[in-house]
């Protein structure tokens, strides 16, 4: 039993909370919302981001917010527990979780006062769908080459360039932008962070189709689109920080549910194969048992990471590179987990059941999805270097800056 566990059981006040969020979900989940059901009907983004506006009114959203900006004002704790109880359930992805969980963070972490009153509580409220406008053509991996450029002109910033892969731009009402405001020659020293309204005149989204038949990011063109200046969060040309915090955040704290959904994958796959004779064969032959076994290990080695993390903030230590290791190591075993559910799924079935069709048209989606996880908040080889440097100690490399 790890800490979190023992506390969790010396406390029944835990206990009766994680039977209150976890009734209210099976109460109040709409019908076709769970992927791993026959009935799974798609949802689209207005049902999710209402499903999101009630899972908030009934207090499981914003848990580490404070109140006085729209939050639920409780801690990491709760936060895990409303994150397992969602990761349990085969839930649609959030529509705004960059707002929600990464967007907040950083407004929290720098944003002046004025900032949070205005952004935070339309954010969990889910009346405004944030994006992060980070990644350029040519700035990923390395985003302090960055190169769109935000120069004064009068009281505003005069933003010109482009950005790319910002997910959800089509439907965001605001990006926080990372822009370059000062000399390019001094990488880290010259960009800001800035909020831009993404119905300002100049702003051109064009949405990218995916491999999944989704759109859901886009290249997103700034042609003198004219910015307030106290959109600017944080000092000016102090961005870099802040834009290693997100990706810190990103790595750390947001969709904390992985562990637990990945549990619900490989129990869906499990039970779907029992049910089926032919895959129930296959189900015994010792490699498919082994390879089961290797995969429920990685799912509770993702869930003691996130537990791990909450520890550490409960003790008011930084998670550091843990969330490089937990990114790390949930990417690369999620995509081994769709490529063998895709394998033992596919399998001849004569007269295949409504409950084997559902779960193929599942583990295909999570099989495109899972091809960019190990890209998406910073590659496999970009954390893989953080680990070499800030876990290992061996000799700092660019990519771990
Ligand atoms: C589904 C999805 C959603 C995304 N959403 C957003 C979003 O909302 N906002 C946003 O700003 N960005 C977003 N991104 C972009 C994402 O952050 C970048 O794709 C990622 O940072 C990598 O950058 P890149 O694609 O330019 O690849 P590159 O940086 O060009 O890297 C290409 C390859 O080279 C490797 N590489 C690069 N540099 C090094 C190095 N120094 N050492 C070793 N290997 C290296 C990488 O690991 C990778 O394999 C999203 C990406 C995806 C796939």
């Amino acid at each position: 039993m790890t800490d979190v566990m023992e506390k969790m059981s010396e406390n029944n006040d835990v206990a009766d909370y994680r039977a209150a969020v976890s009734g209210w979900l099976d109460e109040n989940l709409p019908a076709g919302f769970l992927s791993d059901s026959p009935t799974f009907a798609d949802p689209g983004t207005e049902e999710i981001r209402d499903w999101e506006r009630r899972l908030y009114e009934a207090g499981y959203s914003g848990m580490t917010i404070p109140r006085a900006y729209g939050g639920q004002g409780l801690s990491f704790d709760e936060h895990l527990i409303v994150n397992q109880e969602v990761g349990r359930r085969a839930l649609p992805e959030s529509v705004n979780s960059i707002g929600k969980e990464i967007i907040s963070t950083i407004l929290m972490a720098m944003g002046t006062e004025e900032q949070k009153r205005t952004y935070l509580p339309g954010i969990f409220s889910m009346k405004h769908i944030w994006c992060q406008g980070f990644s350029e053509p040519q700035a990923g991996s390395d985003l302090a080459a960055v190169r769109t450029k935000a120069v004064r002109d009068g009281g505003k910033w005069r933003i010109n360039g482009s950005k790319i892969w910002t997910s959800y731009a089509q439907r965001a009402d605001f990006c926080l932008l990372l822009v370059r405001t000062g000399d390019p020659a001094d990488r880290y020293r010259s960009l800001s962070l800035i909020i831009v309204p993404m119905g300002t005149k100049g702003i051109d989204i064009r949405p990218i189709r995916q491999i999944d038949g989704s759109d859901e990011f886009c290249e997103v063109f700034f042609d003198d689109v004219l910015v307030d200046a106290d959109g600017i969060v944080g000092e000016v040309d102090a961005g870099w920080s802040g834009a290693v915090s997100v990706l810190s955040v990103e790595r750390a704290t947001n969709r904390m549910y992985r562990g637990w959904r990945f549990e619900n994958e490989l129990r869906h796959l499990v039970s779907v194969c029992e049910a089926e004779p032919v895959l129930k064969v296959r189900l015994a032959d010792s490699g498919t048992a082994a390879a089961l076994r290797a995969l429920s290990t990685d799912a509770r080695v993702v869930q003691l990471y996130a537990e791990k993390i909450v520890a550490m903030i409960r003790e008011d230590r930084s998670p550091g590179p843990i969330g490089s290791l937990m990114k790390l190591h949930w990417s690369e075993a999620h995509q081994r987990l769709a490529d063998f559910a895709l394998r033992l799924l596919g399998a001849q079935v004569p007269d295949p059941s409504p409950a084997l069709m559902a779960a193929r048209r599942r583990f295909q989606t999570i099989y495109l999805r899972a091809r960019s996880e190990s890209l998406i908040a910073g590659s496999s080889e970009i954390q893989s270097a953080i680990i070499a440097d800030r876990f290992m100690g061996l000799p700092k490399g660019r990519a771990a800056q």
